[in-house]
């Protein structure tokens, strides 16, 4: 099983996230780097609409 990152298609590998090819039959679980992680959840914040937000 091989996990990817659905953003920039880097693979997890030994703990490091490396950008390569998915060798062929292999399973993918896809999710997301720790550096699109910080990229998506800066845009979540930034798209909740100010009724939402606590204050
Ligand atoms: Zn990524």
């Amino acid at each position: 099983m091989v996990v990817q990152c659905c953003v920039c298609k880097s693979i997890r590998d030994s703990g490091k996230w490396k950008k390569k090819p998915v060798s062929e039959g292999q399973q993918v679980s896809h999710t997301y780097c720790p550096h699109c992680l910080d990229k998506e959840s800066a845009k979540l914040v930034a798209q909740q609409p100010k009724e939402l937000v606590l204050t």
